[in-house]
């Protein structure tokens, strides 16, 4: 392609509300443009960039033997109502009425779109398994959309989605599409690395995600330096925390005492009073769990110095999605705020404690009395208490898997695989017969791939502070050939003649033939852009010399025309 002929609107406006490198170097490199809140237009370059991303997805997805099919973006609110999720999905599912007052809602996900596609139609075993995938728009009316293409309300993936007579064959399809999604990131040239995760609201179990390393992702990944164990801080675990206990057990004969700790309402004041480490303490934090018709307030207990992880929380007492309580809602379900603990609670307030503290003795606590704390605690004499993982794996824990020390690293959810089960077989009563004639719920699982988000993820993980550096699989185009002074005949010849010469060795290439432009904004447009290599046709022509920009370096090396192309062509292939 001619520059000249393109419609590349780059600029050097950084938007107001960009901050990251992807989002500001995507819009100034005239490769999308914001049309509403988390709506976005493709232009030329934008386009290629996500038909190339695709175009990786499909070819390994149609390797893998997956069938590509298309749903309707838009489906009937009858099949989420079967399902169940008309209400879980929550705001993010976009609904509105046809001119008929008919219920609609723009695809978030096909989970119940492909239920109804196979139910009644696969109705045999012998028909098993089959794994079907379409690459087309979403939209979840995120409450933030932001980041450019990476959270977006509309937005491009790919979802796959596969039927088994039995949960085996499931676990077998989801590691072929573990293996299949390490190739296909492999082949973006990213830098990845698959966790362990929460399943949110789509369901099921065991699932992973696709991270995309960058300092700059929403997720917090814990992983191990010293094995393989990778998991979203969601659902990450650890080997439980030794506490080393501040008393001898066997000199003291253990009491729960009321102790006056006035105005001391934080562990750290507690603890200073006290002079006890703060894991020696329960500290309490009072949530409202929010359901699909009712709220709740519910207490969460953790070790003092621990942090309680919101998501693990959320899933312990199956609520939609939990919000601080207020000073007025805590006072209303009589509780009584930094005093809290899980002796002589108030009668019918729901709590959970962290499974670290069960049958802990010695604990120093809230009271749940103005001004009074309890030592000495016994949590084995507690009644009636739900044990759940609650804690945020902290850096600098225990490996549960090979005692290694654990740190944080950040990660873009680039895709993320689910196994199932039956709850949308069940739900939608789509049914198979067995070997043995009897009627069985399909065994599911699901497989995203956000194509839209990667875009942004690869000049996330690639750029400086010029532009992006696109990777070879997701350049719009590998070699800009960039005529110096492009009203020089001679010039513009040489450099239309490096363009042919690339373009039959098969590189894609762009040259920049633009007569208005002066040399150092087409280097400017060169590396905002991020094509991987120019050639600058300039000066040296005369003497038979361009030179070979390398644009993640920027290094530059001279070389004589004649071998320009072959030299490419090694450094590409
Ligand atoms: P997130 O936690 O980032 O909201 P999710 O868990 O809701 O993601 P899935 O439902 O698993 O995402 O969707 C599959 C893939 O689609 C994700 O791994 C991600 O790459 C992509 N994706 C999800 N939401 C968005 C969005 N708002 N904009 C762009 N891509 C998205
Ligand atoms: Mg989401």
């Amino acid at each position: 392609m001619k520059f000249s002929q393109m419609f590349i609107p780059t600029t050097k406006e950084v938007p107001k509300d960009a901050t990251l490198p992807s989002h500001q170097y995507l819009i100034r490199g005239g490769f999308v443009n914001q049309v509403g809140a988390g709506i976005y237009n493709y232009l030329p370059l934008g386009k290629i960039v996500l038909d190339k991303i695709r175009a990786v997805v499909k070819e390994e997805m149609d390797n893998a033997g997956a069938n590509e099919v298309q749903f309707g973006f838009v489906t009937p609110l009858s099949l989420w109502e079967e399902s169940g999720r008309a209400t879980t999905m929550g705001s993010e599912l976009l609904r509105f009425k046809d001119r008929k007052n008919a219920d609609y809602v723009l695809s978030p996900t096909n989970e119940e779109a492909v239920v109804d596609l196979v139910k009644n139609r696969i109705t045999s075993y012998k028909n098993l398994p089959i794994n079907l995938y379409q690459i087309y728009t979403k939209f979840r009316d995120e409450a933030r959309p932001r980041f450019g293409l990476m959270r977006g309300r509309e937005f491009l993936m790919k979802d796959a989605y596969s039927f088994h007579s039995c949960k085996e064959d499931l676990v077998r399809e989801f590691d072929h599409m573990e293996e299949t999604y390490k190739k296909i990131y492999t082949r973006l040239g990213l830098d990845f690395r698959v966790v362990a995760a929460d399943s949110g609201a789509i369901g099921g179990s065991g699932s992973k995600e696709f991270m995309v390393l960058a300092n700059s992702g929403e997720d917090t990944i814990v992983i191990c330096p010293d094995c393989d164990y990778g998991a979203n801080i969601e659902a990450a675990v650890r080997t439980k925390k030794e506490v080393k206990k501040w008393f001898d057990l066997t000199a003291v004969d253990l009491k729960m005492e009321k102790v006056l700790t006035e105005g001391m309402k934080t562990i750290e004041e507690v603890s200073n009073f006290l002079s006890t480490p703060k894991a020696q303490s329960i500290k309490a934090v009072i949530k409202k769990a929010i359901y699909e018709e009712s709220n709740e307030i519910v207490v969460f207990f953790v070790r003092g110095d621990d942090q309680l992880e919101e998501t693990k929380a959320s899933n312990s007492v199956n609520c939609l999605e939990l919000v601080d309580a207020n000073d007025e809602e805590i006072l209303n379900s009589g509780l009584c705020a930094g005093y809290c603990g899980p002796f002589n609670l108030p009668k019918d307030i729901n709590f959970v404690v962290d499974s670290e503290l069960k049958d802990e003795i010695g604990l120093v606590c809230g009271a749940n009395e103005e001004n009074y704390h309890f030592t000495g605690s016994d949590l084995s004499t507690l009644e009636d208490v739900k044990y759940f993982d609650l804690i945020a794996v902290q850096e600098g824990d225990i490996c549960s898997c090979c005692k290694g020390s654990l740190e944080y690293t950040k990660g873009i959810e680039a895709g993320h695989i689910f196994q199932l089960g039956t709850k949308y077989s069940e739900a939608m009563d789509a049914k198979f017969l067995d070997e043995n004639g009897k009627s069985q719920p399909f065994v599911m699982g699901c497989y995203g791939i956000g194509v839209s988000r990667l875009v942004a993820a690869v000049i996330e993980q690639n750029h400086d502070e010029k532009g992006g550096i696109w990777t070879k699989e997701t350049a719009p185009f590998l070699v800009d050939v960039i005529v110096s002074n492009a009203k020089k005949d001679e010039e513009l010849e040489a450099g239309m003649k490096i363009y042919n010469d690339l373009k039959t060795l098969g590189i894609d290439t762009i040259i920049d033939d633009r007569k208005k432009e002066r040399f150092g904004f087409k280097m400017g447009d060169f590396e905002l852009i991020g094509f991987p290599f120019a050639v600058v046709v300039g000066k040296k022509l005369k003497d038979g010399l361009v030179e070979i920009i390398h644009r993640d370096t920027l290094e530059k090396e001279e070389v004589e025309i004649s071998k320009v192309s072959t030299i490419l062509f090694e450094k590409i292939k």
